[in-house]
């Protein structure tokens, strides 16, 4: 049962095609801290590769056929793409859904404030973060304010070498004594994660001079008013590009691993495969952070009428197609897991977790204490999916998340289930999952892209 170390099964050829992935994967991410920023990134490398938006298409009155190539995206947060099988998608589809949402700090609608000469920004933190990870580290600020007349203002702050970061404060260890006996649940509540956004006062100025400066900086930068910020989404992400760790190289640091890693694979696989039997299909939902809800998430409709448009336009469509077609189909659910930490030895179980550099992690449940709440992958479905595995020499790894009792997690695969479809969750390991930086291995990064290719275009 003992599962192989990948780097020891790499020959040049695969060593190399390893670091030109890894390569293309963080530049990727560079671009991509956010839902809104990957979509963009996605859509003009899929539009120069030839994928045609599922709009236009209706909105010219086109049809699809076998070897075409359509995407659509929803309120510039999620994305369906696909690529058409030579069988009718009544037949099934292989579909890979991962997310492209990770965890963050939002800006709340009224957020600036004054306290004592600093002006801050008031923050509601998204998805399920250790808070104490955020303080005293490097933060930027990324997203879109809407204003009245119509326009948007990108604003992407703390990237460039040469632009201000922001942060948010911790107290100096001399005089922390009170401090240092708080659990680490409570050391940071959510209030205290209020993010630093100036200092210097706007001459003249006697109430809140500091907020006006502020202010008025936005007003030059950005033609911003403080009402904006009502319309306004703006995300703290960590500063800083992805980097390679160790001094072998041999691992990936960087913000928003979960789940773009798995994203970017899917994307990879279905830009690189030729037309396969059944239709391809990547989803790239939003809010899987906070429970796949909203019009942009993995609950919305958006995806399943996505698929109802494809069948019209390939002139196939009918209410019982549609339904034939998902459960018929075959879903990876790519999502990352948790990787073995020897620091942290007792949180996992030993024969049942993944490990980094051991390939591609499937989990056949997820869900906590007792399974509540999972997919369970039938074992009919697993057993096809080794022999495809082995087939195509995919290094995997089958695994549990952590030690039965602690906890757990769950991901979009009991959404597509509703479908009755095969699901099974798999996906990339990584180290402190959901901290600022996460880590990953450059081989399961590699394996994850391997698996997912294999999935499109073998599975039966
Ligand atoms: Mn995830
Ligand atoms: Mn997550």
């Amino acid at each position: 049962m003992e599962r192989k170390n990948c780097w020891n099964e790499y020959g040049k050829k695969q060593l190399k095609e390893l670091d030109e992935y890894s390569k293309a994967y963080m530049d990727f991410m560079n671009q991509s801290k956010t839902e809104r920023e990957c979509v963009d990134t996605i859509v003009n490398m899929v539009e120069d590769d030839g994928f045609q938006d599922i709009a236009k298409l209706i909105r010219d009155k086109k049809k699809v056929k076998a070897g075409d190539k359509v995407y659509a995206t929803w309120m510039n947060k999620c994305m369906i793409l696909f690529r058409i099988g030579q069988e009718s998608i009544e037949k099934g589809m292989n579909i890979l859904a991962s997310h492209i949402d990770s965890p963050r700090l939002d800006v709340k609608p009224n957020p600036l404030y004054e306290d004592n000469g600093i002006a801050y920004l008031d923050t509601h933190y998204y998805g399920g973060i250790k808070k104490y990870q955020w303080v005293t580290i490097p933060l930027a600020i990324h997203g879109v304010v809407m204003k009245k007349d119509g326009t948007t203002v990108e604003i992407c702050i703390g990237e460039d070498e040469d632009d201000p970061v922001v942060f948010i404060s911790d107290l100096l260890p001399h005089i922390a004594q009170e401090q240092m006996t708080k659990t680490a649940d409570v050391l940071f509540k959510g209030e205290a994660l209020d993010v630093v956004f100036g200092n210097m006062p706007l001459k003249d100025e006697e109430k809140e001079p500091v907020k006006a400066n502020v202010l008025k900086l936005l007003k030059d930068y950005y033609e911003m008013e403080e009402e904006d910020f009502l319309s306004a989404e703006l995300e703290i992400v960590p500063a800083g590009k992805s980097r390679e760790a160790g001094i072998d190289r041999s691992m990936i640091m960087a913000y928003g691993q979960d789940d773009k890693v798995c994203a970017y694979a899917a994307l990879h696989a279905l830009m690189t495969e030729e037309t396969p039997k059944r239709t391809s299909v990547v989803i790239l939902a939003d809010k899987e952070e906070i429970g796949s809800e909203g019009a942009t998430g993995m609950t919305s409709k958006f995806y399943e009428n996505m698929v109802c448009e494809v069948m019209n336009l390939m002139g196939e469509y009918s209410e019982l197609a549609f339904r034939r077609g998902m459960a018929a189909s075959n879903l990876f659910s790519a999502d990352v897991s948790s990787a073995y930490d020897p620091m942290f030895a007792d949180a996992f179980e030993k024969k049942n977790v993944a490990y980094l550099g051991k390939g591609l992690v499937f989990n056949k449940v997820t869900g906590a204490r007792g399974k509540s709440g999972a997919n369970d992958a039938n074992a009919e479905y697993i057993g096809k999916i080794r022999a495809l595995m082995d087939e195509q020499k995919v290094n995997y790894q089958m695994a549990e998340m952590g030690r039965v009792d602690l906890g757990g997690s769950g991901t979009v695969s009991y959404i597509l289930a509703e479908y009755a479809m095969n699901v099974i969750d798999c996906g990339t390991a990584v180290m402190n999952m959901h901290a600022p930086f996460e880590v990953t291995s450059k081989a399961d990064v590699y394996e994850t892209m391997r698996a997912y290719k294999a999935f499109l275009e073998g599975m039966e």
